[in-house]
């Protein structure tokens, strides 16, 4: 895989956990990319380890945006990267995405995993598409929710209707928030309003496998499942 190097032209924080990098490449064009794609980060000095992130932003941007979750050295170190720092980035890579636009999505998220939709919604903002995806996305905390408003403005504009599921405190201020886990009867009425939509999951690994194992009791055919587990 190749590599070229990219600086941070912004940072900005989305909440108490989460920060978005904007970036550009230091020579040549930003590479096309389908909203859904990521990329892999190496940082030599921590290793030859590369971690992925979704792209962010959208393929009509002159940036490439990542937002990062805090959490062990590796997302650390990115997020504490500041203006005019570079870092090395791959290609994007990946095939989380419809194959056609047109057909009815369900995605379903948890926490950060929210990032690919965040990029597809943003692509359908810039073509001025009006798709009407349904969202079910879980969260912990209503204080730690990524891309809270823009979801909304999403809604607002008729791009989506989501719905918030909170499951860690019961001082749920998220309006029409629903204070608990996704559960089967979620996503069957979610089948039920989308006919034949694809269903689109992405989170940690545990909540992708109880996803599939949901969304297939609730009768969504196997083959209209994708997933992305971030590990
Ligand atoms: C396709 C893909 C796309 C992704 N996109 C994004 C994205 O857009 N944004 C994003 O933020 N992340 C994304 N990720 C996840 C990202 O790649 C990293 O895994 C993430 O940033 C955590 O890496 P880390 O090294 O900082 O944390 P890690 O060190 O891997 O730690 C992760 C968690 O495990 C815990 N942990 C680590 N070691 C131990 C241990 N020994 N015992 C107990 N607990 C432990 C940590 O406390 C932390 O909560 C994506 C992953 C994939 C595969």
């Amino acid at each position: 895989m190749s590599y070229r190097n990219w600086r941070v032209t912004e940072r900005r924080t989305e909440t108490p956990s989460v920060t978005t990098l904007t970036l550009v490449p230091e020579h040549g064009e930003i590479p096309k990319f389908i909203s859904g794609q990521f990329v892999n980060v190496v940082f030599p000095h921590l290793g030859e380890e590369a971690k992925s992130y979704s792209i962010a932003s959208a393929p009509e941007d002159d940036f490439l945006a990542l937002s990062v979750r805090a959490q062990g050295a590796f997302s650390h170190a990115l997020i504490s990267l500041a203006v005019g720092d570079t870092l090395q980035i791959s290609e994007p890579c990946g095939f989380f995405y419809p194959e056609d636009e047109t057909t009815p999505k369900v995605f379903v998220a948890a926490g950060i995993g929210i990032m690919p939709f965040v990029s597809m919604l943003r692509h359908e903002q810039a073509i001025g598409g009006h798709a009407q995806t349904l969202i079910l996305y879980s969260n912990r905390s209503p204080n730690d929710v990524p891309f809270l408003n823009e979801l909304s403005e999403h809604e607002q504009e008729n791009r989506c209707t989501v719905r918030h599921f909170i499951t860690g405190e019961n001082d749920n201020t998220i309006k029409n928030a629903t204070s608990r886990r996704i559960v089967t009867e979620d996503l069957s009425t979610a089948n039920t309003q989308a006919p034949n939509a694809i269903f689109f999951l992405c989170g940690s690994i545990g909540f992708v496998r109880d996803m599939r194992t949901l969304s297939k009791e609730a009768g969504v055919l196997e083959e209209n499942i994708f997933t992305e587990a971030f590990f």
